[in-house]
């Protein structure tokens, strides 16, 4: 896309990281571009897909001023075509941050799965104080200590701040759709656990997984329970969806939301099932020593200081595996004064 070079190898591509704001290509006709996060996870992938319609992107990444200048100066100037698009994986502001921002200033079409642009527009316009005391309540019943939960009460939407707008108009994707980009056929599997309803798109004519955040290879995704999802069990709904990606050839190219393109998706399945497996017997020892809260558990898995933000998704990581295990029977839950706690059965 950039020049005429053959694309790169996927040894090539694990061996360099491409910069920030610069466009690699991939694959014929499909190029990543590393945006830069102002957050611990520092960068995600987003991929640009040329199409004779339009140029498709893949996600948009976070809010920030620097990121919209990379987007002003990647696409100023260029032909997006009669029809450009830009397909959401997920509602999470590191892919959904300018999703609006593209739709606004470039006339992008936004495809998305319904649940994430409900989850979206619910979390960009709920209150302040309508968050804080769903987030005190939901975190008061895992066992939060009182300076926590006013931490919390006082973060506000931080939700609205990493989202340029939620667009009005979009194009529902749903599960096992085909759509072309680049004349290529891709097949629509959206996976939970992550998110909801987290879109990967698949090429078997390509033999290829643009995978989101469902399948990454060296991160393991988080599966938190937050207070807006308080009643679910993302973990077991995640290691479930794995068997979506079954039938995928094992030398399936990878295109990941965050880290390097790879080859090895089943071996990759396979050790993030035996890592929830092995945190899943870990949580049920602990439980099984004495009564524990989420909170309590959370500085036995994640060690060292954790910030707020950090805090969340640990406490809520451990949610999820503690509702898996109650919904295995192996756990069982118990209330004193509102306060959740766990053991085994
Ligand atoms: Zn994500």
């Amino acid at each position: 896309m950039t020049d005429s070079r053959p694309a790169p190898t996927v040894d090539w591509l694990w061996q360099h990281s491409p910069e920030p704001g610069s466009l690699t290509e991939v694959v014929d006709g499909i190029s990543l571009l590393r945006m830069p996060l102002p957050i611990r996870l520092n960068h995600i992938n987003v991929y640009l897909i040329e199409d004779d319609d339009g140029l498709v992107v893949i996600d948009a990444g976070y809010n920030t001023p620097e990121l919209r200048e990379i987007w002003r100066n990647t696409l100023s100037g260029r032909d997006l075509g009669r029809d450009p698009r830009v397909l959401c994986t997920h509602y999470h502001p590191d892919h959904f941050g300018l999703v609006g921002f593209l739709a606004d200033e470039f006339g992008f079409r936004v495809l998305m799965a319904q649940t994430e642009r409900i989850i979206a527009g619910f979390l960009s316009q709920a209150h302040d104080d309508q968050i804080a005391e769903n987030t005190v309540n939901f975190y008061r019943r895992h066992g939060m200590s009182a300076d926590n939960l006013d931490a919390h009460r006082n973060r506000g939407n931080s939700f609205r701040k990493s989202v340029y707008s939620v667009p009005a108009d979009y194009v529902r994707v749903r599960d096992g759709q085909t759509l072309t980009f680049g004349g290529r056929t891709f097949t629509v599997i959206t996976a939970s656990g992550h998110t909801p309803e987290q879109v990967c798109l698949h090429s078997a004519d390509a033999n290829l997984l643009l995978s989101a955040d469902q399948i990454l290879p060296r991160i393991t995704p988080n599966t938190s329970v937050f207070s807006y999802n308080a009643g679910a069990n993302p973990l077991g709904e995640f290691l479930e969806d794995f068997d979506k990606f079954a039938t995928l050839e094992s030398d399936c190219l990878v295109l990941p939301g965050h880290d390097r393109p790879f080859r090895g998706v089943h071996g990759r399945i396979a050790e993030l099932k035996s890592h929830h497996d092995d945190r899943l017997e870990e949580v049920f020892d602990w439980c099984r020593e004495s009564p524990r809260t989420a909170c309590e558990l959370a500085p036995l898995m994640f060690k060292g200081d954790l910030d707020l933000h950090q805090q969340m998704f640990a406490v809520g990581e451990i949610i999820a595996h503690l509702v898996l295990l109650e919904q295995r029977g192996r756990l069982k839950r118990q209330t004193h004064d509102g306060v959740w706690s766990f053991s085994a059965t």
